[in-house]
């Protein structure tokens, strides 16, 4: 029987419509591979194989009764633990919902229900998602396959490395700052972060409410695709939901065409501090589009230097607010509740023992930058600099479809590597943070290896607001090309697990 881990979610789709394999094959297989691995990777924190079976079990009997099926039904998932799944655990990482069970489904989740896509289990993240390496997780790291002594990337680094690793052909994801781009680039896998408001924010554990999305991660930028119009759509639960209807994902991935698309190569992302072999990769991949049709002009975003700075003020302020709610009297973890500490006691030791070293941070350089007195002086000017982004954003598209970029400057480091030094670690998202900022969108997808150290390198396709079929259809053709050039995916050059 066909490897069924090494298919792709279309491939699988197409084996489950014909009857060749049912969902529950399909499940096992994935299943004992995360059994087989995930000692290993620790890509997943929670799989619950007697659900997992027993959704699988559900789709193929559906399919048997004859109903109508969508494209991904009886397709398994990994899901990123920073959404809410009903009775589920939703730790986001954090020992501060350890126990915490969800009383409800997240959108996103009701939609992969809905398309009867089967859920795996929950993936290891950086806690609450602030992170760019998967170790800030409180449940221990996550090891990119490509090399267990390194890191998969974050704060999805779960969902990324549990593609590479053949654990599942589809993976959610959060970006609210690279948390999708940055891991598909380190493990060799593509991922998109939507335009704002494109997927619906509703059961997503909030990190920084004006910046975070939820998007597909795959292995294929077709499958990509795939997802990405299963979980994409309005939804009146969500205040910022855009009420549009959504592109047509999977087409713009088929189409294979680029000539006379414009491709911005941003000046600001792509120069000083990035790794020769990112570089070198990222050069070949502009020559290659270039001869594919495109038109490539080289473009400046002046104010992307200032991205980073504004990023960690904006967002440490809304992470500060969002997480005032874990105070140990409404969800999960509750400290010293033994009648000998006052409320306000409580709070400090719930707040003290469940939040890491990184959350802690956050908390505190988020509380001063809105405290009385510097507000304007530090999120103000935050604020300003945002819509400086947007405006270079603006003015960029009037003369490109597309930009383009490295997603990340270096290859995967070693796990260890950054861990003393914030800053060292907050500059992987260099390339990925404005995206947030301006909140348009971006897709991460692998151009090969770096000739130093043999890991995969990503590039970035960035697009406007709403534009997002315009990263499939640039990121469709640049992998077909690839494709063809290698004579086989890129994870075919991963070291066996
Ligand atoms: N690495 C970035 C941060 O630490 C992005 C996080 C994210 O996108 N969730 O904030």
């Amino acid at each position: 029987m066909t490897d069924l881990i090494k298919q792709t979610a279309r491939q699988l789709s197409d084996l489950l419509r014909a009857g060749d394999v049912s969902a529950h094959e399909v499940a096992v297989a994935h299943l004992d591979r995360i059994a087989a691995v995930d000692e290993r990777v620790h890509a997943f924190l929670h799989v619950d194989r007697e659900y997992t079976l027993a959704r699988a079990d559900q789709v193929d009997a559906k399919r048997a009764s004859g109903a109508a099926m969508g494209v991904l039904a009886g397709v398994p998932l990994a899901l990123k633990d920073v959404l809410a799944m009903k009775g589920q655990p939703t730790t986001c990482g954090s020992r501060m919902l350890e126990h915490w069970r969800p009383p409800y489904n997240a959108t996103v989740v009701e939609r992969l229900h809905a398309a009867d896509v089967v859920i795996l289990g929950k993936t290891n993240m950086d806690e609450f998602a602030m992170g760019s390496s998967t170790e800030f997780s409180a449940y221990g790291p996550t090891h990119n396959p490509w090399d267990l002594d390194r890191i998969p990337g974050g704060s999805g680094g779960g969902s990324a490395a549990s593609l590479a690793a053949f654990e599942a052909p589809l993976a959610i994801g959060t970006d609210t700052g690279g948390s999708i781009r940055q891991p598909a680039a380190v493990t060799g896998t593509v991922g998109v972060k939507p335009t704002y408001g494109a997927v619906s924010r509703y059961g997503l554990v909030a990190l920084a409410s004006s910046l975070d999305q939820a998007g597909p991660c795959a292995r294929t930028v077709e499958d990509t695709a795939l997802l990405h119009m299963a979980i994409a759509g309005y939804d009146p639960k969500d205040s910022t939901s855009i009420n549009q209807p959504v592109a047509d994902m999977v087409a713009a991935a088929q189409r294979r065409d680029l000539r006379g698309m414009r491709i911005g190569l941003v000046k600001e992302l792509s120069g000083q501090g990035f790794q020769a072999g990112v570089r070198q990769r990222f050069e070949e991949a502009v020559a290659l589009y270039t001869s594919l049709g495109a038109d490539v002009v080289e473009v400046s975003c002046p104010s992307f230097d200032y991205a980073l700075a504004a990023y960690y003020l904006i967002l440490p302020s809304e992470a500060s607010s969002n997480l005032a709610k874990f105070d140990g009297m409404r969800y999960g973890l509750r400290s010293g509740d033994d009648g000998e500490h006052s409320v306000e006691q409580v709070m400090g030791l719930t707040r003290a023992a469940g939040f890491g070293p990184e959350v802690i941070r956050r908390i505190m350089i988020g509380t001063y930058a809105l405290s009385s007195g510097y507000y304007d002086a530090y999120y103000g000017s935050a604020q300003k600099v945002r819509t400086l982004i947007q405006r270079d954003f603006n003015a960029a598209f009037t003369t490109c479809d597309v930009l383009i970029s490295p997603t990340a400057p270096t290859t995967a480091f070693k796990i260890g590597e950054k861990l003393d030094d914030p800053l060292a670690m907050y500059l992987n998202d260099i390339a990925t943070i404005p995206v947030n900022l301006a909140g348009n969108c971006g897709m991460s997808l692998p151009i090969g290896l770096a000739p130093e150290d043999g890991l995969p390198v990503g590039l970035q396709i960035i697009a406007p607001i709403n534009g997002d079929d315009r990263l499939y259809q640039a990121g469709g053709a640049l992998e077909a090309a690839l494709h063809a050039q290698w004579g086989h995916h890129i994870l075919e050059e991963a070291p066996a697990l």
